[in-house]
């Protein structure tokens, strides 16, 4: 791999920011601190291939869509994003949809987060920014100085050191910068149940996304495109994905979705991937120390039932990107300011995540099932309970 930096005689470089991990994170946070004039350079671990690949979260709240679209990253998404107005949910009792744009005045969008890379990594390549795969061995130094570093093995095996000014760790859950925060406070919740999740080539079976309460389990009929559909089940944690053929899949899915129920009907087709996806929810603080700032699932993981994970990596950049653009101008107040005002949205997310999730997945308990069908029903028919939902789940204002 022919090294993009400019290296002094040592094989080592300087830069302003250096960025750990190229998820939408890290590449967002590139971006935008490119916009400000600032310089920075983003290590990966993985190859540029898999990142590209990497199927995850695909739905976009209102407030990422204008914030990408503010800062030049619209036009594909504006071209092949499916905007949505709502919901539906679903209960063996009754099916609703919640209008999010009579609700709240906008609706989602729905961009599989492979896409939102490729435009990422593609706009960093266009702006000459330096972006460097297959790194091994990432590690911190110095981040209580105003000189920290970082070292690393690169893909032709030769050991790198990168000063800066500043380093931000981007680096999801199992990546080293959380490790170099001493003492955070940290907070978990292991909830009871998985997803499976299944990618298929069919068309959409519905025009919205369906959140579906059923006594089996909970399942969800989201999309990629018009001609890739996004399907989950509620499964056990710890589920062995070869018990899930394909038949007991798309079976367990027409129950709980309600095919067949008020003329809607669920169409298989053929699945491409399946994964169990474990739900937790995590936050540790702070999420700055000295010179090094956390941003994304670095710093918290929340459980996928609100589709925050993705929207909240790209709310703490949008608020990080000026307060070190600031911060290396001299101006310390919106760094200081960072961690707090970031875990503040954290709290409501993860608050919002826990509260879809419990309301939607079905315990072994009687009792909790009576509750939760009561709660379906209020935001069902009440108009404050759909806006509280509306409100949440497209997203509150970034700035
Ligand atoms: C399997 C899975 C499925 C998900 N599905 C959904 C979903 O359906 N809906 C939803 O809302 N959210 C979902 N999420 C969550 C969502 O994808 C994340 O919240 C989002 O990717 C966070 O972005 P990030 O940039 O903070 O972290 P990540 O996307 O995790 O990016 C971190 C990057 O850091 C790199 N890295 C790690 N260690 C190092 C190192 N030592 N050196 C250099 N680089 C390193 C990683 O390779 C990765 O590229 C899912 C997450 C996972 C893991």
């Amino acid at each position: 791999m022919a090294w993009p930096g400019r290296f002094d005689f040592d094989g080592n470089m300087r830069t302003q920011v250096v960025i750990i991990g190229a998820g939408p994170a890290g590449l967002l946070l590139s971006h935008l601190l490119a916009a400000d004039g600032v310089e920075s350079v983003v290590l990966e671990t993985r190859s540029r291939e898999y990142v590209l690949a990497r199927i995850r979260a695909g739905i976009l709240e209102h407030s990422s869509v204008e914030l990408l679209t503010d800062v030049g990253l619209g036009e594909r998404l504006a071209r092949e994003s499916m905007p949505h107005r709502g919901i539906y949910l679903h209960t063996p009792e009754q099916r609703t949809h919640l209008d999010f744009v009579d609700l709240v005045g906008h609706g989602i969008h729905v961009y599989g987060q492979t896409d939102l890379t490729r435009d990422l990594v593609d706009a960093r390549v266009r702006g000459g920014q330096q972006l460097v795969y297959e790194v091994t061995g990432t590690a911190l130094h110095d981040i209580d100085t105003a000189r920290p570093y970082v070292t690393f093995v690169d893909a032709d095996g030769a050991a790198r050191r990168i000063d800066a000014d500043v380093v931000v760790g981007c680096d999801g859950s199992f990546g080293p910068s959380r490790q170099a925060v001493p003492d955070p406070r940290t907070w978990e919740r292991t909830y009871p149940y998985a997803w499976l999740g299944v990618l298929a080539d069919v068309a959409p079976s519905t025009d919205e996304l369906i959140y579906a309460w059923h006594p089996d389990g909970f399942a969800m009929h989201s999309m990629r495109s018009a001609a890739v559909s996004r399907l989950y089940l509620q499964v056990p944690p710890g589920t062995d994905i070869a018990e899930w053929s394909d038949d007991r899949i798309w079976t367990a899915l027409a129950a709980r979705l309600g095919h067949g129920r008020d003329g809607w009907t669920l169409t298989p087709g053929p699945i491409t991937e399946k994964s169990v996806l474990p739900m937790r929810g995590f936050v540790a603080a702070p999420m700055r120390h000295g010179r090094l700032f956390l941003a994304g699932d670095a710093a918290h993981i929340v459980p996928p039932t609100g589709a925050k994970g993705l929207n909240l990596a790209i709310a703490d950049v949008a608020r990080l990107a000026p307060a070190l653009g600031a911060l290396l101008r001299g101006d310390g107040a919106l760094a200081a300011a960072y961690s707090d005002t970031a875990l503040a949205r954290v709290w409501r997310c993860q608050h919002f995540s826990w509260w879809m999730t419990t309301m939607l997945h079905v315990t072994d308990d009687p009792f909790d099932a009576q509750l939760q069908l009561a709660q379906l029903r209020w935001v069902a028919s009440s108009e404050a309970g759909a806006r509280g939902l509306a409100e949440n789940y497209t997203g509150l204002p970034l700035r």
